[in-house]
């Protein structure tokens, strides 16, 4: 197994990089990524999968990862510190590992849920979700490509859907002829999956959907928005395929609007409302429309508002901007809230660091003039990990108005 893993020809010597110091540092605290321009030396060409090597100045071991000629981020790391033998134990070992603080995080009503979270779980550019019996193999570096069948036999479940993120497409149609919501493993009718978080039922569509189907990052926020939602007229802006829409009118919602841009999505909604009419007596509005201008022109307001916009900042250079936005997005909603009104603002764009989000949250809500009062904040969930600031994005703040 993981074969590939191993330099394709074996005449040829295994690949070994020197990195700068400042990225041996970075290294060394844990961080997963090497950039291009980290490399200092190379001793051949290597290509994408390959296990690379990396020696410090003095020639001592220092990490080993696996290489991504296509990448700006190079070497994406496996392990540090101690030479150790990536073959296929060690990936069995890993994965056993990722699944099973899993296993001991769900009841039988979630079997919806993240199995590999990447670079956090030590599974660098790669994601591992589960929906009931189908599992969704997301991969974000051709790396990966190369080694498919060997992480494919380490996989669960009657189903297995591959992923592809848009950079790597071509390249992986081209040279390894896969492509992205291609099953690897049984038969997926119709695209959708249904699946149970917390003893509802959803519908996920593993093969073109969002990310890989459904956005099972917020279960906890959508859980908090149940417990928070009795008696209360519910718009859940950006509500992609109604997650905090049926958690609210299970929780008791006097009326449940779910707003998004794409009549897709909200028909995707409307299904999940559907499927849990055994537990909710409501009907479900739809409303398709720019969530910001709608907002803010609207005629109507609302008990609790959810803001769970897409990331706003997907570089570096689009931050100043995107925080001018989410605070002109949650200002315009608070103006939306009646009396005692409640506003859950989500933000996923890792550029936009938490406290940063939180701050301008606050101040929008200062700006209002209304009396506030701050419920909570929350972060990534368990399922969720995170241990490296780029894989830090989710951040969540209730505020309640009087
Ligand atoms: N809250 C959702 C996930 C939201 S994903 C959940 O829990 O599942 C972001 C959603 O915003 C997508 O469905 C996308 O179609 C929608 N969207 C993007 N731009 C928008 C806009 N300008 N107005 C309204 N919706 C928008």
């Amino acid at each position: 197994m993981l074969n590939n893993l191993v330099p394709a020809t074996p005449a040829k010597p295994n690949l070994r990089l020197r990195i700068t110091a400042a990225a041996q540092t970075s290294v060394r605290n844990g961080h997963p990524w090497v950039y291009a321009d980290s490399v200092r030396e190379q001793n051949r060409e290597g290509g994408a999968g390959e296990i690379a090597a990396i020696f410090d100045r003095n020639d001592r071991f220092l990490a080993v990862g696996l290489f991504d000629p296509l990448s700006p981020i190079r070497v994406r790391i496996l392990h540090v510190g101690k030479p150790a033998k990536i073959d296929s134990s060690w990936f069995e070992d890993k994965f056993k590992s990722a699944i099973g603080r899993r296993d001991a995080m769900f009841d039988r009503s979630t079997n919806g849920y993240r199995c590999i979270n990447g670079e956090n779980d030590g599974w660098p550019g790669l994601v591992l979700d589960r929906y009931a019996e189908t599992y969704v193999l997301k991969i974000y570096t051709a790396a990966w490509l190369p080694n498919l069948t060997e992480v494919l036999a380490l996989i669960p479940g009657e189903c297995v859907v591959l992923r592809l993120s848009r950079n790597i497409q071509e390249f992986a149609k081209t040279q390894f002829n896969v492509v992205d919501g291609q099953t690897l493993r049984g038969d997926v009718p119709n695209a959708a999956v249904i699946f149970l978080e917390n003893g509802l039922r959803f519908e996920a569509d593993v093969v073109r959907g969002q990310k890989t189907g459904f956005f099972l990052d917020q279960r906890e926020n959508r859980r908090n928005v149940e417990g928070l939602s009795r008696g209360k007229s519910v718009l859940n802006a950006f509500s992609f395929s109604g997650g905090f829409s049926v958690y609210a009118a299970r929780g008791g919602a006097k009326s449940v609007a779910s707003l998004d841009i794409s009549q897709h999505a909200l028909a995707s909604a409307q299904r999940n409302f559907d499927l849990n009419k055994d537990v909710i007596a409501l009907t479900h509005e739809t409303i398709q429309a720019d969530a910001f201008a709608w907002i803010k022109e609207a005629k109507r307001n609302f008990d609790l508002i959810v803001l769970d916009p897409p990331s706003l900042a997907k570089r570096e250079s689009e931050k100043v901007e995107a925080m001018r936005a989410y605070a002109r997005l949650i200002g315009n909603a608070i103006e939306r809230l009646n009396k005692n009104g409640i506003l859950v603002a989500a933000s996923c764009s890792a550029h936009v660091h938490a406290d940063e989000f939180f701050q301008l949250a606050r101040r929008a809500a200062e700006a209002s003039a209304r009396k506030f009062e701050e419920l909570e904040t929350t972060r990534n969930a368990a399922d969720h990990p995170v241990t490296f600031p780029e894989g830090d994005y989710l951040k969540c703040i209730y505020l309640k108005f009087s």
